[in-house]
């Protein structure tokens, strides 16, 4: 893995810890156990102490020690602070997902629908189109054909 593959990784990591945050508080392990229940990913412990320390710095966490079991535990919760950050950063990465999903929607050359799934697609004069149906790329193709004779 290069080591650009290893930081974006490492972003969406901390980005899904803050998803978890955000849903409840939690402690280190907590998050931890979720995180893998998850995705099914390991994540090291090394990953999220620096990052909740690093949040609880910015004042974005608040620490609230609770004894579970015999062991004291630091429950993690999101401030208004911190809340109002992770809002923000999953409006600007379901903005980027929009976008890219987006991209890759094509449209009915016939009637200008969205196809989604699978489209059905034809050369005509050498231009490769697609449409949500054969019927819609007959119509095309009729006018398109009436169009070059004129
Ligand atoms: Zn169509």
């Amino acid at each position: 893995m290069s080591i650009n593959e290893k930081s974006l990784l490492s972003d969406f990591t901390r980005f899904y810890l803050l998803v978890l945050l955000y849903e409840n508080p939690n402690h280190g392990y907590g998050l931890r156990v979720k995180f893998e229940e998850r995705l099914g990913k390991n994540i090291s412990f090394s990953l999220i102490y620096p990052f909740l320390s690093k949040l609880e710095a910015k004042g974005y966490v608040s620490i609230e020690r609770k004894l579970i079991g015999h062991k004291e535990k630091k429950i993690y919760h999101l401030t208004e602070a911190g809340k109002k950050f992770a809002e923000n950063m999953f409006q600007r990465f379901s903005g980027i997902i929009d976008t890219a999903i987006e991209s890759n929607i094509q449209i009915c050359a016939g009637c200008g629908i969205k196809l989604y799934q699978n489209s059905y697609q034809e050369i005509i004069n050498g231009k490769k189109y697609s449409f949500c149906c054969r019927h819609c790329a007959a119509a095309f193709k009729n006018n398109e054909v009436h169009k070059h004779n004129h």
